[in-house]
């Protein structure tokens, strides 16, 4: 194995210069006018050491990466009670999909779908103001990320909330079937300000460390909730994409429409990639060719 320096500069020498980029998320309009040429990487390996290149020090918006830490919150205050109202199943859809929720009689097949973290959500909410969920999440982050300077992108929020549509679809089917405990605005207005959390890639990279049993890291989670969250992350974390990134990559990962894909080698790393540009699945396209080069090179797979 090559040292992680020099496997670094090799993918932001190829991949990171590639001319066929994906297409940037614009359903919300505040993310249509990220520059696509952006590109980052952050590893953080087991023995603390950090190792970035590109613009991994630019803030981007996580959006649906902040999944993974709003349902380590969720299971740490209600436990496997959470798992009456979501699934764990793979959904083979799109991530804004609302087909399975009539099938499903609202309950949404897995936590990492919008519907599925709309819910988790909805669930950590539980009559308290949006401020209140809002300032736990990002206390949790923070010391995931032994960062205090990540903040919530108040424009990005109010894009989305302005053009959310689908998401409040998919909110108001849920609480037709009693499967939203607060009111749909209420609801959302913690969702989208959840998915314009902004952070780089180094402090990314810094927040996944307790997912990957770092001895160092901040112990927020139990190993056996960790060991869980991981393989929602490897089963559904790239929506109807999820078995095509187990396949490449073999490990776990969580992207959100913005560009970034936080990815854990257990044990060994902490990943975060950023390149704006999306796949089909909308995943990010270069963010996913970069960690399948890092696993390839490192060896590093949860598959042997
Ligand atoms: N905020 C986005 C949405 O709900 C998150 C989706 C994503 O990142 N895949 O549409």
């Amino acid at each position: 194995m090559t040292d992680i320096p020099t496997i670094l500069r090799a993918i932001l020498d190829t991949v990171g210069q590639s001319a066929d980029r994906g297409q940037v998320a614009d359903y919300i309009p505040e993310l249509a006018s990220v520059d696509p040429a952006h590109f980052g990487l952050s590893v953080v390996l087991a023995d603390g050491s950090q190792h970035s290149v590109g613009d991994a020090a630019v803030p981007f918006s996580i959006q649906s990466v902040s999944k993974v830490f709003a349902l380590a919150l969720a299971l740490g205050r209600l436990g496997d009670r959470l798992w009456t109202r979501v699934g764990r199943e793979p959904s083979g859809l799109a991530f804004n999909s609302i087909l399975q929720l009539e099938h499903e009689k609202g309950k949404p097949r897995n936590p990492f779908i919008n519907a599925g973290a709309i819910v988790v959500t909805d669930a950590v909410l539980a009559g308290h103001a949006p401020r209140e969920y809002l300032g736990e999440l990002l206390r949790f982050i923070r010391a995931a990320a032994e960062d205090d300077d990540i903040h919530i992108n108040e424009d990005v929020a109010r894009s989305e909330t302005e053009t959310g549509h689908r998401n409040f679809a998919l909110a108001h089917f849920m609480r037709g079937h009693g499967n939203l405990q607060n009111p749909p605005e209420l609801t959302l207005g913690a969702y989208f300000h959840q998915c314009a959390v902004e952070m780089s890639c180094d402090q990314l990279a810094r927040a996944g460390r307790f997912l990957m049993g770092a001895p160092d890291a901040p112990r927020l989670v139990s190993p056996d909730r960790v060991r869980r969250i991981n393989a929602l992350m490897m089963s559904c974390g790239h929506y109807d994409g999820s078995g095509e990134f187990a396949y490449r990559v073999g490990l776990p990962g969580k992207s959100g429409v913005g560009g970034g894909i936080l990815v854990i080698a257990p044990g060994r790393a902490s990943i975060a990639v950023w390149s704006p540009g999306l796949n089909l699945q909308g995943n990010s396209k270069l963010g996913t060719e970069a960690v399948e080069m890092l696993a390839r090179r490192t060896g590093w797979s949860v598959f042997g």
